[in-house]
């Protein structure tokens, strides 16, 4: 028995015997034509790429029926790829200059473009790298008259096991074929792993090296909630996790059966529970799993897919929309939050030794007024259009948070100047992501109308671990003693000071967490929308006092390892 550790991509566990899918490797004749047969190619490769675009719109369609609009929309930038006329105007004249057959010209112009997406410092190009792997494969493919191995054909239940996976292969796999799959390589928010999560089927990324340590036909546990892989278990392993299977799936019916009721405790605390977006396409994800606001709109994404930055227009019309979306909820825009890991290409931003210590969020937008002040007149102008709500990123003392509300004034008095309505008395609050802030709460309180904990850069603060290094990833523990202290903390002054607190790093959707965070005192928790039904039900399924002892017990523990197995043991107590 082999025990593997990776990175949770969706939640589950599933039981079975691996398939293994090798690295996809077409082979590419290279062959030369002659003049007259140019004409021939170039038809080969319009009918290749007709037949790809007639693929993707009918996984499309698919994709849409079974899961939703938002997951279909994915395979846009495939649909995009195909018409990219660069693309394919380079192949035709590399076609008729080099007098080689298509398939082989076409990968050559692919390898080309990869290569160069590849090498860009933009999060949101580098992932396209993907976009154009997947869709230039099946274009490929069609030239060479192959078919790719149906995913969706398997006839029993597998668990799939590759070194990485295409979002369009996830989407084809059937839940009632696929029980799980493992991969070598990818991240929590990989498009892959947002696939999984929605197709609802158990995935554990990045297992380093796991293709090499798997052969087809082993058993195979995934546990996708903890990240875990068991090769070959022995029987009682086997045994304990077919029974957590189970439970599993019956528990996961009673989830769905919470999302719309109100997050109330059995002794009659209510929290709100929200959702994070990233983009406004969202919105509906939100409400379907019964969302009651939006804790974080990550709206530097807007900033990421283009050339130019987006004009104050654009961004009002992407504000109002998700405002009125979610009326009579509350939306939580985060002003952008540029630099650590997110780019743009077009910015000229200076190359940073510690890129998460420098040069980013509240410390670029003080230093560049004039994108801030746009993007806040803009969310001012929102305002009235439903309960919006702004905030910080990356406060870390209280001069930054009064500079910011010194421009938004600023923004304030050209929106009066103009007689453009907005709300005066927009909530303001501060994200709590850095220890600094975390130990001035009572501080910043005084300033800020609401805080929201962002545990994903508080962790990697607090416990120096760099959250997007797997070499580290071990030291990085949302239930250290370090971060559950700097988290009662904030919680504690926010109260003090009669101002609400929520959370919107990914801690407040894991249940383990959930509970300890409710009896912190937690008031509002935002999280990817799929985990809203599971936390709800937790609410309810608990009492404030239960929670507080949890709370209470796991302050006094000394580890991150003890208080996790206290909180999972709780966990599974409560939602027996
Ligand atoms: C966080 O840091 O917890 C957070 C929510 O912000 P982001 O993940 O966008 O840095
Ligand atoms: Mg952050």
């Amino acid at each position: 028995m082999i025990k593997l550790k990776g990175i949770a991509a969706a939640s589950g566990i599933s039981v079975g015997p691996a398939y293994k899918i090798g690295k996809e490797e077409l082979v590419i004749p290279k062959l030369e034509i002659r003049t007259d047969e140019i004409a021939l190619q170039i038809q080969l490769f319009e009918e290749a790429l007709i037949k790809t675009r007639k693929e993707i719109i009918d996984l499309q369609k698919r994709i849409s029926s079974e899961m939703g609009q938002e997951e279909a929309q994915i395979f846009d930038a495939h649909l995009l790829v195909l018409e990219d006329r660069m693309l394919i105007e380079e192949v035709i004249s590399r076609l008729k200059k080099d007098r080689l057959n298509v398939a082989y010209i076409f990968s050559e112009v692919l390898k080309k473009y990869i290569a160069v997406f590849s090498k860009i410092e933009d999060e949101y190009l580098k992932e396209r790298t993907a976009d154009i792997n997947d869709v230039g494969k099946r274009i490929l493919r069609n030239l060479l008259g192959k078919e790719r191995i149906a995913l969706g054909d398997l006839k029993e239940k597998v668990i799939v096991v590759a070194h990485d996976l295409s979002p369009s292969d996830t989407a084809a796999m059937h839940k009632k074929s696929v029980g799980g799959f493992v991969t070598d390589i990818g991240g929590k928010t990989s498009h892959t792993a947002i696939m999984a999560k929605s197709l609802e089927i158990p995935a554990v990324v990045g297992v380093e090296d796991v293709t090499s340590k798997i052969k087809p036909g082993d058993i195979l546990i995934v546990d996708g909630t903890m990240g875990i892989v068991i090769v070959d278990p022995d029987e009682e392993t086997l045994r304990h996790y077919q029974q957590e299977e189970v439970k599993f799936r019956g528990v996961a019916e009673k989830f769905l059966a919470a999302k719309d009721l109100i997050a109330v405790t059995l002794d009659g605390k209510t929290v709100e529970i929200s959702g994070n977006i990233e983009l406004p396409e969202e919105v509906p994800a939100v409400k379907q799993h019964g969302g009651q606001g939006i804790g974080l709109y990550r709206t530097e994404f807007f900033y990421m897919n283009r050339k130019d930055f987006p004009t104050e227009e654009e961004h009002f019309q992407a504000y109002k929309y998700v405002a009125e979306a979610m009326k009579p909820y509350p939306v939580i825009i985060r002003t952008i939050d540029l630099g650590g890991d997110k780019f743009l290409s077009h910015l000229e931003m200076p190359h940073e030794m510690q890129p998460f210590l420098g040069w980013r969020a509240i410390r670029f937008c003080l230093a560049r007024p004039d994108i801030f002040k746009l993007q806040l007149r803009a969310i001012l102008r929102a305002s009235v259009y439903g309960k919006l709500k702004l905030m910080y990123p990356m406060i870390s003392g209280v001069e930054e948070l009064q500079q910011a509300n010194v421009i938004l004034e600023e923004a304030k008095g050209e929106l009066k100047a103009k007689g453009l309505p907005f709300n005066n008395d927009i909530e303001v609050g501060a994200m709590i992501e850095v220890p600094s802030a975390a130990m001035t709460a009572d501080i910043l309180a005084k300033e800020a109308d609401f805080f929201s904990i962002g545990t994903n850069d508080l962790i990697q603060y607090s416990l120096a671990v760099d959250r997007v290094n797997e070499k580290v990833a071990y030291l990085y523990e949302p239930a250290h003693p370090a971060v559950l202290r700097l988290i009662k903390n904030v919680i504690d002054s926010a109260h003090k000071a009669k101002i609400k607190v929520g959370m919107c790093g990914e801690m407040a959707g894991e249940p383990g967490f959930a509970l300890i965070l409710l009896g912190l005192g937690l008031d509002e928790f935002s999280m990817p929308p799929q985990m809203i039904p599971e936390i709800k039900y937790l609410i309810r399924a608990v009492t404030l006092k239960q929670a507080e002892m949890v709370a209470y017990k796991v302050l006094e523990l000394s580890t991150g390892k003890e208080v996790d197995e206290y909180s999972q043991s709780k966990l599974r107590e409560i939602l027996k």
